[in-house]
Parts: structure tokens; sequence; C-alpha cells
């Protein structure tokens, strides 16, 4: 574990980096929150390097819930999302009545929620949206189901018609298995193409399928988490870059997401990485303030008049 010392550097690195970026803060839409049980299971998953995983993965914040709310609030990452994700049936209800606590008492987070493909989804998802839940996570990768499972037909339904936004990790990353990959999720968007899909990773390492996703979608985004860092770089899912242009144009719908507190490196070394792209001023403040915003109502604009 990292000392607090390096902690504090790491938070005045952060809020440098956007102050300088004429930022009014971060909206990170892919931050993880969890019943702190279920933290401690991922993080053992990630500190064996197992099959999920398949590579060392040492965890830079693994502290306290209360330390790392603090924590994001010193770097500046004003509004957050608090993901959870249900790896089994059974379980979703359990995770998203501890996200609905954690997000009544922390006001920047974005109250998250998770489901799974079982006959309950749909009454607790329908609850959830009616209750005002502003953000859902679904793992593919972790949970071993398809997206086309016919018992998640009524919740793309519900989510469609609600337009409530779901981070859906379904890339092939870190490793694939039979769930992974573009079909699934071409095959729900071509039922719900109103789906508001926020794609985790960019859908690494299948960037190029994912990308035509979200040109072909008008509501498909993509987040950054991990993409474009040395550790992504080093696992084979360097970011292609003849595919940067098109990123570039699709700027209004790329969202940052960091995977905090389950990386192996520095926040700040994210937000480098993506101002490295060197796609332009515009661009780095859309990602990492103003797409968010937008998306989830927030009004403080981070771009200045001038600059329009
Ligand atoms: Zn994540």
């Amino acid at each position: 574990m990292a000392e607090p010392r390096d902690l504090t550097s790491d938070a005045a690195d952060v809020a440098s980096w956007w102050q300088r970026h004429g930022l009014p803060g971060l909206f990170d839409v892919h931050v993880h929150f969890m019943a702190p049980r279920v933290q401690r299971a991922v993080w053992e998953v990630f500190d064996s390097a197992g099959p999920k995983v398949g590579r060392p993965w040492p965890i830079r914040y693994r502290l306290a819930d209360e330390d790392r709310v603090e924590l994001l609030r010193t770097m500046g990452v004003r509004r957050f999302s608090a993901l959870s994700y249900a790896h089994k049936p059974g379980v979703a209800e359990f995770l998203n009545d501890w996200a609905r606590d954690f997000a009544a008492r922390v006001p920047e987070s974005l109250w998250s929620a998770t489901l799974y493909p079982e006959e309950s989804a749909p009454g607790y998802v329908g609850e959830l949206i009616a209750a005002g839940v502003e953000i859902f996570k679904v793992h593919v990768q972790v949970g071993d189901f398809h997206l086309n499972d016919p018992l998640l037909d009524p919740v793309w339904g519900l989510l469609e018609d609600a337009g409530t936004p779901v981070v859906i990790h379904v890339g092939s990353g870190p490793v694939a298995n039979a769930f992974t990959g573009p079909e699934p999720l071409r095959r729900v968007l071509a039922s719900y193409p109103r789906l508001r899909v926020i794609v985790a990773h960019m859908g690494a390492p299948e960037y190029l399928e994912f990308l035509e996703l979200a040109e072909r979608y008008p509501e498909v985004r993509l987040d950054t988490t991990m993409v474009f860092t040395e550790f992504f770089s080093e696992a084979s899912a360097a970011y292609p870059s003849e595919l940067l242009p098109r990123l570039h144009d699709l700027g209004d719908r790329v969202l940052l997401g960091t995977d905090f507190p389950t990386i192996p490196y520095p926040y700040l070394h994210q937000l480098e990485a993506l101002e490295g792209l060197d796609l332009g001023e515009q661009w780095l403040r859309s990602v990492c303030w103003d797409n968010g915003a937008k998306l989830f109502g927030e009004t403080r604009s981070a771009t200045p008049p001038r600059d329009r």
C-alpha cells in the first residue's frame, strides 16, 4: 500500500492538472465503490492475478471508503460514479441497497446500481429507475453471461425508455471469454438502438469495433478507463493510432473513466495519457468534464466562453 504522503502528492498533482486546463474539476464516470465485503473479495481476485485478471495488478488506492471519498474530493473529482457489479444471480439487490445508501451519504457521487440476467431484474431495475437512479453497471467479463440473454430484454427496454446510462464491460480485456467482444452489444443495439450505453475501457482491445458502434448509434459513448496508459500498452491493449482522428471527431461522446481505486498507477497517469494524445484542449475539456456534466445534468461548464 502506498504511504499516505504519496497519496497527498497524488491529489495535489491531479488538482493542479485540471486547474491548468481551466476545468471546474473532473467528472469521472468509472469509479468503484461497493459493499466492503464485496470490495475485499474483488481485490483478492486482483491480488491473486487470477484468470480474470491475467497479470500482477498492484492496487494503488486500497483505502477505506471514507478515505477514498476524501481523496477524490482533494483531487477535485467533483462528480463520480460508484459502480458495483453482480457476478452471479441473487446479489444485485444487496449491492444496490448498499449503493443507494452510499449515494445518499456522498452527494457528489452518481447513484449507481447493477443488474444481472435473472427473473427479478425487471422489477428492481424498474423500481430504481422510478426512484431516480443515475447509472447502471454491467460486467460481462466477470459475470459470465450473454448480453442477449432473453431475461435482459425487458431490462434493456426499461433503460432505453428511461435514458438511464449503463456502463457495460463487454470488451475482451483483460482476459476474453465466451461472452465478451463486440457482437453481443451489436445485437442488443440492433433491438434497442436508443440504449444509452457507455462502453467501458472503450471496448479494449476491440477498439475499432466499439468505435464503429459509437459512430453508428448516437447514444453510445466510450469511457477512457485505463486506455492509453502504459499499463494497457504493455498488456498489448495499445490504442491504434490510426483511430485517433475518428476518436477526435467523436469528442462529445468520450467520457473520462479511471477505475479508481483499483489501478496500479497514480490517477494523474490517466489524465496525462489523455493529454498526450494531442487531440486539443477542447477535446480534453469535453472528455474530462463537459460530456459527463451534460449527460448527468450538471450545468457547470468547463469551457471558458471565449473559447466557444
Ligand atoms: Zn471498472
